[in-house]
């Protein structure tokens, strides 16, 4: 070209010249080509003539490394993957997947290889920006980011000398204590829950808080929450996932469910978006936000009406042959039939006798079986028996109330409020009614809602009727939480000593809302929630510290856990309970919101600089943290930080010589200046390794086997604690629960000894929730529900500051509108939208996402608080929502257990507005 440049199309002939001249060239004539154009030479090799190549050894090198241990991640992200971390000069270079968990079966897909993209860069975390180095005291306000450098001395002197003045001045129930999750790292957990048991504090519940808790579990089966191995999934041949997306939130073990189909699987996806793991799905039900128990129950409807249950299995498994007074509502017992008879013994009609008895297996059952012996209990009529003064009473079975119930959701009504079409609903329900084993994969899509223990009982009332509970591939699996700490008694005598009856334990959700102006102006059945819970406290049922109601909490130690940015209404929490709490202490390894928020930040190693264990729900396997380094910088082990605090609390009260304290309500002298010893256990458990041994020993799951052995490989369970477990580990068996029901005819860990769907508490009856019904979701009169779903690029809040995970989105918090919704309010993508409601708001760039379902606007959750938001975060928009029927207690099996039972922190029932921000 005239001006000297070269044309695009003789550029691409002197390249195509040159590439021909290269090829001759390696052809090895031994002659190199002579240059095609003046000038160009083709003899430059930058490889050869480029004097310093000793760079390159960076490349080569890289795949050299002096050491590998095993490890895994601490995050309360279900996977527990074993890693294997790669050490060179000191340094962790990256992880790779370990790949050697043993086999179950050879009819079942492998374990191999497990993990995560953000598991794939946790060594970024270990050395990144974010992380803590050194002990850190509050020099601005808080909040404020203003910090000193201070000496773990220095820090913990502060931290025990507060500490031991709070209980002296107001009470040991004014020192709270905030964990999570032990399955995840259960002797970091127990490091500090023993500080808080030899101190006499406050320790805080968090699966009912975080909603992470399925309350109708706790009332229909009397259990935590009982789920399946993912493995199991693989043996269905229907899987629901509804309200749970595998594909985002369960990446190691999303494989089982999509295989499952190559053995005979249909899948449905249930969820209002058409999200990535319905891609998968045979069926989409894209159904309206709230309305999961109306199609569950219009589902239960077809199940019935076509005869399409398992009727043997409902007569023996469930409470729907039970009586029930027709007057009273309740629950006929042996004390409206006897002198002196039992409140915990039920009756059936037994069709075969032609008369009334008394159902085996109740908790006032001297029979502890479930065995009918022969009896056919009837599920329908209507009877009338002699009560003990001679009084006829009509009674009539569970089962006949509930079809009496059901009536109510026909087909057309159910297609109406879900949004369905009629002839989806009614295939899905012809499918789970004859495809056997079906199960639920359940997830918090569903469990987030205020009506979240309805919404359980209606799922678990579909697979109790298929008879598909406690069969491999069958049941509702619930998966939300690391729950499951699988040697669960010697956690539990390591974490809480004394059989846990000589400790404070608190439902956050209910001492959150208590002490924080998060308040709900909704009312129950005509009343505020605050006489609920009023009468709930009073009456016992629910535990609220501290006990002296003038007095407040005073300090707050979090570790392992990020509490004020995964609070509901953590706007609300900031200027109330937060401003009140004297000294906030974080343990924690990297600069989170609420590590911002402390007074004093303790440096804790990451997963990779300790030495600890790891089991979830979603296999049956243990495996180990190891030190691959020792703990970076200044940092400690949680169980070192809290050995070094208990220790500093004996030197503290040895050195201001403090008289026993005595602590009526455990009945308990404590002294301090032994304090150190009674942590330790007499100095048995000094060291986190010692620690591990002992869960290990103490528990029947993991009986022989010890932490040095656990290097090698992951290691299966061997037993299961009956006490704790409803069903065995077998060999060649992938694990599903309640098999002990089924199969051995146990009795359920419930009331009746059933799986009990009718609950005749008072305040059931007065909400008419005695049986699972259907109820609109609790809302204020916004047009968009406000829906903060676990997502793929963070496991809550950790790696949301993940530089890798940042550029795999677009890097800062999106909120995803429907293109309808975000045109109706003039939104384009990428604009800078308010979000609002008449808690709060915040700002953030929109996203248009068709996938999305109109009325709904969605931001996938746990952003910092500080991490791009232009104005407010993810939680200024909720607030706390308090469900009475979840207050009670005193009632058969239902009462009130640290992350058992007691109100959930529930948040899909808020809404919002939105408009484009002015920015
Ligand atoms: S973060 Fe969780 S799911 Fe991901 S690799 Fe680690 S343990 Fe597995």
């Amino acid at each position: 070209m005239g001006d000297g440049k070269i044309s695009r199309r003789r550029f691409l002939w002197i390249s195509s010249l040159s590439a021909a001249g290269a090829l001759l060239g390696a052809c090895g004539s031994g002659k190199e080509a002579p240059p095609a154009v003046p000038g160009f030479r083709f003899d430059y090799d930058p490889m050869r003539t480029y004097p310093y190549r000793g760079w390159e050894s960076l490349y080569e090198k890289q795949w050299t490394w002096d050491k590998v241990v095993r490890s895994t991640h601490s995050a309360n992200c279900t996977g527990s993957c074993s890693w294997q971390v790669y050490v060179k000069d000191g340094v962790m270079l990256r992880e790779e997947q370990a790949s050697d968990y043993p086999r179950i079966s050879a009819d079942l897909p492998d374990y191999n290889p497990r993990g995560c993209q953000k598991g794939a860069c946790f060594v970024e975390y270990v050395y990144g920006a974010q992380r803590l180095r050194f002990p850190l005291l509050r020099v601005g306000k808080r909040g404020e980011g203003k910090w000193r450098r201070a000496t773990w001395d220095e820090a913990l002197e502060l931290v025990a000398g507060k500490l031991l003045d709070n209980v002296y001045r107001y009470g040991p129930d004014t020192n709270s204590f905030f964990s999570v999750i032990p399955a995840m790292s259960p002797v970091s957990f127990c490091g500090g829950s023993r500080v808080a048991h030899y101190l006499g504090g406050v320790f805080l519940s968090f699966y009912d808080w975080y909603c992470d808790l399925p309350p109708g579990e706790p009332l229909t089966w009397g259990v935590q929450t009982e789920a399946c191995e993912c493995a199991d999934w693989f043996n269905a041949k229907m899987i629901v996932m509804w309200g749970s997306n595998i594909t985002q939130t369960r990446i190691p073990d999303a494989h089982f469910a999509f295989e499952a189909r190559y053995n005979g699987a249909k899948i449905v996806g249930i969820s209002p978006d058409f999200n990535s793991s319905c891609t998968h799905a045979d069926l989409y039900l894209g159904i309206a936000p709230g309305t999961d128990a109306e199609l569950a129950l219009g589902v239960a409807r077809i199940l019935v009406e076509e005869k399409l249950y398992d009727a043997p299995y409902v007569r023996e498994q469930t409470d729907m042959p039970l009586l029930v007074v027709e007057k009273t509502r309740r629950y006929l017992r042996e004390s409206d039939m006897e002198e002196n008879g039992g409140d915990e013994v039920f009756y059936f009609f037994d069709e075969k006798e032609g008369k009334v008895t008394k159902a085996p297996g109740s908790m006032g059952s001297p029979t502890r079986s479930i065995d009918l012996s022969g009896a056919v209990p009837a599920l329908t009529g209507r009877y009338v028996v002699t009560g003990r003064k001679g009084e006829k009473i009509a009674v009539v079975p569970v089962f006949e109330r509930m079809r009496t119930l059901l009536a109510r959701y026909t087909l057309k009504e159910v297609a109406r409020r879900t949004g369905l079409s009629p002839r989806d609903i009614a295939a899905f329900a012809r499918d789970l009614g004859t495809r056997r084993p079906a199960m639920i994969i359940h997830g918090a899509g569903t469990n987030h809602w205020f009506h979240n223990d309805l919404i359980n009982r209606a799922m678990m009332l579909l697979v109790a009727l298929t008879g598909d509970v406690g069969k491999n591939g069958g049941g509702f699996n619930h998966y939300v939480g690391q729950e499951r700490i699988w040697p669960e008694e010697g956690f539990k005598k390591l974490a809480f000593p004394e059989g846990g009856k000589k400790q404070r334990f608190q439902n956050t959700t209910l001492w959150t809302y208590v002490h924080s102006s998060n308040k709900d102006e909704h009312r129950y059945n005509g009343k505020p929630i605050e006489e609920y819970i009023e009468e709930s406290v009073a009456k016992g049922w629910m535990p609220l510290y501290p006990k002296n109601r003038k007095q407040k909490p005073r300090s707050l130690i979090v570790w392992r856990a990020n509490y004020l940015n995964q609070a509901k209404g953590n706007e609300k929490i900031i200027p109330s309970l937060w401003n009140d709490l004297d000294l906030i202490v974080n343990v924690n390894f990297r600069m989170d919101t609420t590590a911002l928020y402390s007074d004093v930040v303790l440096p804790a190693s990451s997963y990779y600089e300790k030495t600890d264990l790891n089991t979830t729900d979603c296999h049956s396997f243990v495996h180990p943290f190891n030190k691959v380094l020792d703990p970076l910088f200044e940092s400690r082990t949680d169980w070192d930080i809290f050995s070094a605090l208990a220790k500093k609390i004996e030197e503290v009260a040895l050195r201001r010589k403090l008289p026993p304290y005595k602590d009526d309500e455990l009945g308990w002298t404590r002294d301090f200046t032994s304090f150190h010893r009674q942590w330790s256990g007499d100095g048995k458990i000094a060291t986190d390794e010692a620690a591990a041994n002992f869960i290990l020993a103490n528990a029947e799951e993991t009986k022989g086997m010890t932490f040095a052995g656990l290097q090698a490989h992951p290691l299966r369970f061997v037993n299961t604690d009956p006490h704790v477990w409803n069903s065995d580990v077998e060999q060649g068996i992938a694990y599903t629960p309640f098999k002990h029901q089924v199969e051995k005819k146990k009795p359920w860990r419930t009331l009746v000894g059933r799986q009990q769907f009718y609950i005749d508490h008072p305040w059931f009856l007065d909400l008419g929730e005695e049986l699972p019904v259907s109820k609109e979701p609790v809302t204020d009169p916004y047009p968009l529900y406000w829906n903060t779903p676990h997502g793929r690029w963070s496991i809550h809040s950790t790696w949301r500051d993940n530089r890798y995970m940042l550029r795999l989105q677009r890097g800062m918090p999106i909120a995803y509108l429907n293109p309808l919704d975000a045109a109706a309010r003039g939104i384009a993508d990428n604009d800078w939208i308010r979000i609002y409601n008449h808690i709060g708001f915040c700002v953030v760039r929109a996203k248009i996402l068709p996938g999305e379902q109109r009325g709904r606007v969605t931001m996938y959750h746990g952003w910092e608080k500080f991490l791009g938001f232009r104005q407010g975060g993810w939680q200024s928009l909720t607030y706390i929502k308090i469900k009475p029927t979840q207050l009670i207690g005193k009632y058969g099996h239902v009462n009130f257990k640290l992350n058992y039972w007691g109100p959930t922190g529930n948040n899909r029932d808020v809404k919002v507005e939105v408009e484009k921000a002015n920015i």
